[in-house]
């Protein structure tokens, strides 16, 4: 028999990542996964784009210089990186997310297709999950409704969803945000963890 098999011991198969395009609502999942299932490890992403209102650094990202995101990439320190919606770069800091593994925590990363499919060439063993919205016409309705792009953005951003839905067949799981705590209990319950309770 060939060794083609994951182990469930490997590190690896700790890791989900999880995509989704613009607005569908990954950061209200992962608030709600992280009230309800604290001890996974929610990698903090580095970002050249700029904080929007309340965002701070070291938490929501971190929020870095182009030269200084360029230092990371060349020493090695990106897991992944992207261009996402052809204006800012996003990238998963490395050591962190060994560190977390190695400790045996299971260990979570958000990120574009881009990126997901970069982590799937460097770990085949991890967990990928697609967050889908219930239909085209609520994801624009939820993006209007965020409010926070400017109509040029938020065209970009659409463009990017578009290519990002057609992808969905490359992903191990697709979750509908159709309602946030039962997604949340879906994504919970494939990455085999089991909710604190208080
Ligand atoms: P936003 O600007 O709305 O916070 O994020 C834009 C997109 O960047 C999100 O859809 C998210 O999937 C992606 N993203 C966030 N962090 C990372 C990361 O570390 N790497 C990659 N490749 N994409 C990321």
């Amino acid at each position: 028999m060939t060794d083609v098999v994951p182990s469930l011991d490997s590190p690896h198969a700790r890791l989900t990542v999880l995509s989704g395009p613009t607005a569908v609502g990954k950061g209200t999942i992962m608030a709600e996964m992280r009230r309800r299932a604290p001890d996974v490890w929610i990698s903090v992403s580095a970002t050249t784009r700029a904080p929007r209102p309340g965002e701070l650094d070291g938490v929501h990202y971190y929020f870095l210089t182009p030269e200084r995101f360029d230092e990371l990439i060349r020493a090695g320190q990106m897991l992944e990186w992207a261009l996402v919606h052809g204006s800012n770069r996003y990238g998963t800091p490395r050591e962190p997310v060994e560190r977390e593994l190695a400790a045996g925590r299971p260990v979570f990363l958000e990120l574009d297709l881009q990126g997901a499919r970069q982590v799937r060439e460097a770990m085949p063993d991890a967990r990928f999950v697609f967050l889908a919205p219930p239909s085209w016409e609520e994801l624009v309705r939820r993006l209007v409704g965020r409010g926070t792009e400017t109509p040029e953005e938020r065209e970009r951003r659409l463009s990017t969803a578009r290519e990002e839905l057609a992808a969905v067949d490359e992903f191990d799981h697709v979750v509908v945000n159709d309602d946030v705590e039962r997604a949340t209990d879906e994504l919970l319950t494939l990455m085999g963890v089991t909710e604190r309770v208080d």
